[in-house]
């Protein structure tokens, strides 16, 4: 089986083939902190990360580098609005998205750069770009990347056409009058002294937005990657942008091998996003919902396919999030309760099954939602595997150990899992039996009071046990 993946660049599904064999470098663009995140960008940030987990599983070796924007027009508009100084604000929104990312077990980068710790590089870059006749300073300090030198390769990524891009262009007014051509855009703008700024050989300024990404994705990934990811709306012109800038710089093609974007979240059929004020902060959502839950809705829709956003989709998801995690559960009881030996049943059958078949989806560019529905299918013959037989111990552990092999791509069934685990560091279950069988001891020499104390011993330590007609039962809390 190999590994497909829908690139961008082609409008193809292609097989998956890094530049270096099993090593791969992938960037990922990163949030402009100038307010919480909201759901859009869980969507964004819990796919790549699956993506990510999914390659390390198959056996990559990845480098997994995200970015931070911390330096942009919108957070100096919205440092104006408030009052407060625009780092500040950066940094207080910086420290909330690594907050929100964490709790949504989404795996933290290997680098995760910030652009204003890297305005010396990003000034270098511009430099060669300008030696290169790509770019152009004005009098006004801004510096333009020249797009004319590159007319071939507009639209590489998005398919549009120049003339597209002056007819759509043509009714907007230009704010930055001192451009030779109407496409051209900035890598460098000039700041006024209550706009954060930094010396540059073209005046005061800061950079433009796209070419911190072309920076920070060569000093740490490569000068060619393998994945560059980021949400359908940076295609254009964030993303055609970094591929002109990054193959001006370094005269290597393709910048990157494969382009992969997610779908978006979207409310009452809009995308939600900041500037259109429609959005739930995961801050927010978290109040109500579990993050697993949250996890499991996002992945429960391919990365590519439109999640439309509700309370309602996300009980219905927190629904479904329980009936798998009852199964685990019940695997649970049922280990307690096992024979050491006796068979499995079909258990080990079914898991072989359930391997290929989520190898199978994912290996299709990803196919989170059936893989899950897989699962689902997988969790129900447990289920009824179990409550019709005694499978051993051995097999019952074969299907948890399973469970927890494909949670590391996953990444939602930790905390039942752990419950798991802990409950086995506690005590194991012959010490449980041995406990038990003590508290037989003292029913049959009719001390009660003994009898009960070994039982709340055991309710304390999450041990419940039942006396019922077929004799003592036990399970973990
Ligand atoms: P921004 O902070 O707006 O630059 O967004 C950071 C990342 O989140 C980008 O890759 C966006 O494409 C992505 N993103 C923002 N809003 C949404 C949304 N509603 N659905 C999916 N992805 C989104
Ligand atoms: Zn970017």
């Amino acid at each position: 089986m190999v590994l497909r993946v829908y690139n961008t660049l082609t409008r193809q599904i292609e097989d998956f083939v890094p530049l270096n064999d099993k090593k791969v470098n992938m960037y990922v663009c990163g949030p402009t902190v100038y307010d919480h995140c909201h759901l859009g960008h869980a969507r964004s940030y819990i796919s790549f990360d699956m993506i990510r987990r999914y390659l390390v599983y198959r056996g990559y070796d990845v480098r997994y580098v995200s970015n931070i924007t911390d330096v942009d027009d919108k957070i100096i508009a919205r440092a104006k609005e408030t009052g407060r100084d625009p780092f500040e604000l950066s940094s207080r929104f910086t420290l909330s998205f690594i907050e929100d990312m964490d709790a949504l077990n989404v795996l933290r980068p290997d680098v995760q750069p910030r652009v204003t710790e890297h305005i010396p590089e990003i000034i270098g870059t511009i430099q060669v770009l300008i030696g290169r006749g790509l770019a152009y300073p004005t009098s006004r300090g801004n510096v333009y990347y020249d797009l004319t030198r590159s007319l071939d390769r507009v639209g590489i990524l998005s398919r549009q056409t120049v003339e597209g891009l002056l007819e759509g262009s043509g009714s907007r007014v230009e704010v930055e009058e001192d451009k030779r051509y109407r496409l051209d855009f900035v890598l460098w703008k000039s700041s006024s002294e209550s706009e954060p700024g930094w010396d540059s050989p073209w005046g005061r300024g800061r950079p433009g937005w796209h070419i911190e990404c072309s920076v920070m994705s060569m000093k740490y990934c490569a000068q060619q990657l393998d994945i560059h990811g980021g949400g359908a709306d940076l295609i254009f012109p964030h993303h055609e942008a970094e591929i002109l800038q990054s193959e001006g710089y370094t005269g290597l093609r393709p910048f990157s091998r494969y382009w992969l974007h997610n779908g978006f979240l979207t409310i009452d059929n809009e995308k939600m996003s900041k500037s259109l004020g429609n959005f739930f902060t995961i801050k927010k959502v978290l109040e109500e919902f579990p993050p697993e839950v949250i996890r499991f809705f996002i992945l429960n829709t391919h990365y590519r396919s439109t999640i439309n956003f509700s309370e309602q989709h996300l009980e219905e998801a927190g629904r479904a999030y329980e009936r798998m995690a009852n199964t685990i559960s019940n695997i649970r009881y049922a280990i307690a309760n096992a024979p050491g030996k006796g068979g499995d049943f079909g258990l080990l059958e079914e898991v072989g099954q359930a391997r290929d078949s989520f190898i199978m989806s994912m290996d299709e560019d990803f196919n989170t939602r059936e893989a899950l529905a897989n699962l689902f299918v997988f969790s129900r013959r447990v289920n009824a595997i179990i409550s019709e037989n005694s499978p051993d111990r051995a097999a019952l552990e074969e299907v948890l150990a399973f469970l927890s092999e494909i949670d590391e791509v996953l990444g939602i069934f930790g905390k039942v899992l752990e419950t798991h685990e802990e409950a086995a560091e506690g005590m194991s279950d012959g010490e449980v039996e041995a406990i038990i069988q003590q508290r037989e001891e003292a029913r049959k020499a009719r001390d009660w009071a003994r009898s009960d104390a070994i039982r709340d011993e055991l309710k304390e330590k999450g041990i419940i046990v039942e006396d019922g007609k077929e004799g003592v039962r036990w399970k973990r809390s």
